[in-house]
């Protein structure tokens, strides 16, 4: 019988960790699925144990001296001075044991998804481990070795002949899927991020937008740092829409960072609860309107792994299940199962306090410097 839902996991997809302390922690995995089963919404056979991709997957996209160089850093075998050519052994994406076969469970997990979805077996399917948007073919990149999203897009395209639409809502531009398919009429990249004016990758303008056959299919939506739910929202809706609308895809692979939240340390937007309830739902939407459902969603950025990943990722799932929205408080053995861990006290509630902070005096002016730029993005599809 079809599933609803899959939700990939393996303790494995924590062994991609590049230190006790680096901000990426997949930790964050482990807690959320712990949340959702303490409130019974996932069980036993819903869960399914990635594969790991193969060298000829990864070789859709990356070289293969890029994923000789990780192999041989993973044995230790690679200075920084070497691998930093690479992209590795530097101060964001150091070398760790074994990063080859980490990195390619991590790809394994959304190929895992997509087969899932692909060939029937699951309406949707959830890879948290994946959503690693910034590596490139020959390069790793702001925490992120091997691209999981643009060699499960690849994949896609040759084993199912698929168009994809992918949608990226972390706070960091969608960078690494957006150069790889950048040329490709059928593959539409989608990015809502925090200007690059600041914020790393840099990238992300209005005005990339794809190249040679590919120019129209790629979109971005630079928002202003202190960019609130309402007007992140906003943007994220219309955009969704008219693209989706526009490109007529076969399936949607959304990437979930959770970092454009106001308690992340790494990014300056002011999203709440109320943005990471939405942007699976409307994704949901999306996915039955165009794509006879067909929806696969990764992980990605989100550095505040107690307060505000679980919580943000659950929405996925919850999406994923059409369990409403819950309210009140989580479940009390979930909060003393961790807050002794948690160096920060947990907010106890579904819902973020509100307010969650001071009133911000641009809002008025960030949230029209937002609409203008949706405009300008949109235009060109607008106006065919
Ligand atoms: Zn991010």
């Amino acid at each position: 019988m079809k599933k609803e839902a899959v939700f990939i996991f393996s303790e494995k997809q924590l062994g991609y960790s590049f230190s006790e302390t680096h901000p990426f922690n997949q930790k964050r995995i482990v807690l959320t699925l712990d949340l959702l089963k303490k409130i019974n919404a996932i069980t036993d056979d819903e869960i399914i144990t990635p594969r790991i991709a193969t060298d000829e997957e990864l070789l859709l996209v990356h070289d293969s001296r890029f994923i000789d160089i990780v192999k041989r850093a993973g044995k230790g075998q690679v200075s920084n001075e070497v691998g930093s050519v690479y992209g590795i052994g530097t101060e964001d994406t150091p070398i760790f044991p074994n990063m080859h076969e980490a990195s390619a469970m991590l790809v394994g997990g959304t190929l895992t998804a997509v087969d899932e979805v692909m060939e029937g077996r699951s309406r949707y399917a959830v890879n948290l481990g994946g959503g690693l948007h910034h590596g490139f073919s020959g390069k790793a990149s702001g925490f992120c070795v091997y691209n999981d999203s643009s060699v499960a897009i690849k994949y896609m395209q040759k084993k199912y002949g698929a168009r994809v639409l992918y949608i990226d809502t972390d706070a960091h531009h969608g960078d690494g899927v957006q150069w790889t398919f950048y040329d490709d009429p059928d593959v539409c990249t989608l990015s809502i991020h925090e200007t690059g004016r600041y914020l790393f990758p840099g990238t992300g303008s209005i005005t990339e937008r794809g190249n040679g056959k590919g120019y129209g299919t790629s979109f971005n939506f630079p928002i202003d740092a202190f960019t609130e739910d309402e007007s992140f929202l906003e943007i994220y809706k219309t955009a969704i829409e008219e693209v989706a609308a526009f490109f007529k895809p076969d399936v949607i692979l959304t990437q979930n960072g959770a970092d454009a939240h106001y308690f992340d340390p790494l990014t300056h937007l002011y999203g709440t609860m109320k943005s990471f309830e939405q942007i699976p739902r409307i994704a949901r939407e999306i996915a039955e309107r165009y794509c006879e459902g067909r929806w696969i969603a990764v992980g990605g950025g989100g550095y505040d792994i107690w307060r505000v990943v679980p919580r943000a990722w659950s929405h996925i799932w919850l999406s994923m299940k059409q369990i409403p929205i819950p309210t009140g408080n989580l479940p009390d053995e979930w909060l003393t199962a961790w807050q002794d861990q948690s160096p920060v006290p947990f907010i106890k509630t579904w819902q973020d306090p509100n307010p969650l902070y001071e009133p911000i005096p641009r809002k008025a002016e960030i949230t029209e410097k937002n609409t203008q730029m949706l405009n300008k993005a949109l235009h060109i599809i607008r106006n065919k």
